[in-house]
């Protein structure tokens, strides 16, 4: 059974190509980026924290990887920011693991960055005050987007204890 970031990284494996260009759109600790740039020609990706795009940096850095570009800036700019087609987008949301945790994605901007980019996928996280807000109102969002345009389906452990971690993955038809 994939643990649940590795479900999120193979549905984007399987949809991606070498000439595709994907955007992570919270970078954190840099995993998904760098998972990324190692299956797409260019990754673009954003982080409201200095932190975390410095951890990222160095992490790509480690890596040799050069294929991107970090902003400081919310991922709700994304269309402002980026011009080229996005074959992908990732978010994982909730707070910086091993940061401040009361820094974390809000419902309101996940959903202005998703109106914004509708192919994706999404990492949420319920088990936290804000996380749970941000399931309820996402559930909400998504369960409504037309099922002629978009296919919306997620994945998740459902004997699991504490408001487990789950995927949603949204398709453009
Ligand atoms: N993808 C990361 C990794 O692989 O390590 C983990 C991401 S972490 C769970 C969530 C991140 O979202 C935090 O670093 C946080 O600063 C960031 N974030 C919160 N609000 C944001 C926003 N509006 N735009 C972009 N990033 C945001």
């Amino acid at each position: 059974m994939l643990r649940i970031i590795e479900f999120a990284h193979k549905v984007i494996k399987d949809k991606i190509s070498k000439n595709d260009i994907c955007v992570d759109m919270t970078v954190g600790n840099g995993n998904d980026t760098l998972f990324l740039t190692k299956n797409c020609k260019f990754v673009y990706g954003f982080d409201i924290q200095n932190q975390a795009i410095e951890n990222t940096t160095k992490l790509l850095k480690e890596n040799n990887v050069n294929n991107y570009q970090l902003f400081l800036s919310s991922h709700e700019n994304v269309n402002t920011l980026i011009k080229e087609k996005v074959k992908a987008f990732i978010f994982n949301l909730g707070y910086l693991p091993s940061g401040d945790k009361t820094i974390t994605t809000h419902y309101e901007s996940t959903i202005k960055a998703i109106n914004n980019s509708l192919e994706i996928v999404i990492v949420v996280y319920p088990g936290h005050e804000s996380g749970k807000i941000e399931d309820i109102k996402l559930s909400e969002y998504v369960s409504l987007l037309p099922q002629k345009l978009y296919d919306v389906v997620s994945y998740r452990f459902i004997n699991q204890i504490n408001n487990p971690p789950y995927v949603i993955v949204i398709e453009r038809k």
